[in-house]
């Protein structure tokens, strides 16, 4: 067996703790580190965690397919809407496939025993091994000596005697160990995973409701701005600032038309199909969400991005907006559009979504 392996990486304590142990016994370590769009764990951290291990670290985006696991988990939700045991599976069985690729032994993990009420308990534990088709080659250095021995420790490869057998909830010894050897900047256990939040789950199952395949696009808009919910299929987001503005034109795409006023408003994305009546509603969000001294007085202007595909082959906008105007300003593929504000605003309800 090959004195090589590969270490989830989270920006935690806890995995930084199980690489150096493997580090300790001079088995080669190749870090791996999966990214949700949305916010979980912390990218800069576990880059310099690796950095401070002095290891590779592979960086992957965990993909679509991830959102059907939270949308389906087979093992349930804790807390909020994290699927914990399913997610543990889906990152497990893309470390086996990265294990196979860089020719690695067996996967480490910083898992400790009782230290979440949801994942890591024995069963789940069991469960997690098996169903990700790691059995025997799924290493726990910080619980080993409370678990079946693996693979790697039979063979040899892994002294035993030299893992531990941490449990709990209390993180003392992971602290004074992290002292020990001198680990600092690491992040608490499931400190950023939005999934625990009550908050962001209320979006998600929002999206979920109306969404039959949400993306992980979907998700990570659901960390810009208010969300309104004006129809089944049709969402509009208002940026709540400059930055989320940009973030909002950024996302502009196929089925999600970004409607950027050229007065100083905020930013609309339109998800969903952009009809007459949801720029409309869209143009209603802008003014609700834009001070009335600023508001200008007359036809507003706006750039569309992506245009409107009459505007893109260079016709002129729908609606009778005009022609489509240069193609600059609002962002790389944006269009010049003309509208006359509402009679009345119109009321666009944050239906489904309980802390627009
Ligand atoms: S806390 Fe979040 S990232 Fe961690 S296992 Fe649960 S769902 Fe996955």
């Amino acid at each position: 067996m090959e004195r090589k392996c590969v270490a989830l990486i989270s920006g935690g304590l806890d995995s930084a703790l199980a690489a150096r142990l493997m580090l300790e016994q001079g088995i080669e370590v190749h870090g791996l580190y999966l990214a949700m769009s949305w916010g979980c764990c912390e990218k800069g951290k576990a880059v310099a965690s690796a950095q401070a291990l002095g290891i590779p670290l592979m960086v992957l985006n965990v993909g679509d397919a991830y959102v059907d696991v939270i949308r389906s988990p087979k093992y349930g939700y804790g807390t909020a809407m994290n699927p914990c045991v399913d997610c543990r599976i889906y990152m497990f069985r893309i470390a086996k496939r990265y294990m196979e690729e860089v020719g690695a032994a067996f996967v480490v993990t910083g898992e400790v025993l009782g230290q979440r009420p949801m994942s890591q308990r024995q069963r789940p534990l069991d469960i997690i091994e098996h169903d990700s088709g790691l059995e025997g080659l799924l290493l726990r250095p910080l619980s080993a000596q409370h678990l079946e021995p693996t693979l790697p420790e039979l063979m040899g490869v892994v002294d035993r005697q030299r893992l531990l057998a941490i449990s709990g909830r209390s993180r003392h010894e992971q602290m004074a160990l992290a002292q020990d050897k001198g680990i600092t900047g690491t992040s608490t256990p499931a400190g950023g995973c939005q999934l625990t939040d009550a908050f962001f789950a209320d979006k998600v199952k929002d999206l979920f409701a109306h969404d039959t395949r949400p993306t992980t696009k979907d998700m990570e808009l659901l960390t810009i701005g208010r969300h309104f919910r004006v129809g089944p299929a049709l969402k509009i987001i208002i940026g709540r600032n400059e930055l989320e503005n940009l973030m909002l034109e950024g996302h502009a795409d196929t089925g999600y038309t970004c409607i950027r006023p050229r007065f100083a408003g905020p930013a609309a994305l339109v998800a969903g199909e952009a009809t007459d009546g949801a720029r409309d509603m869209a143009v209603s969000l802008i003014l609700r969400h834009t001070k009335d001294s600023k508001r200008p007085s007359g036809t507003l202007d706006f750039w569309v991005t992506p245009p409107p595909v009459a505007a893109a082959a260079g016709g002129g906008a729908p609606n009778g907006a005009g022609p489509a105007g240069p193609r600059a300003g609002g962002g790389v593929n944006g269009a010049l559009w003309r509208c006359e504000p509402p009679a009345e605003p119109i009321e666009a309800t944050p239906a489904g979504v309980s802390h627009a």
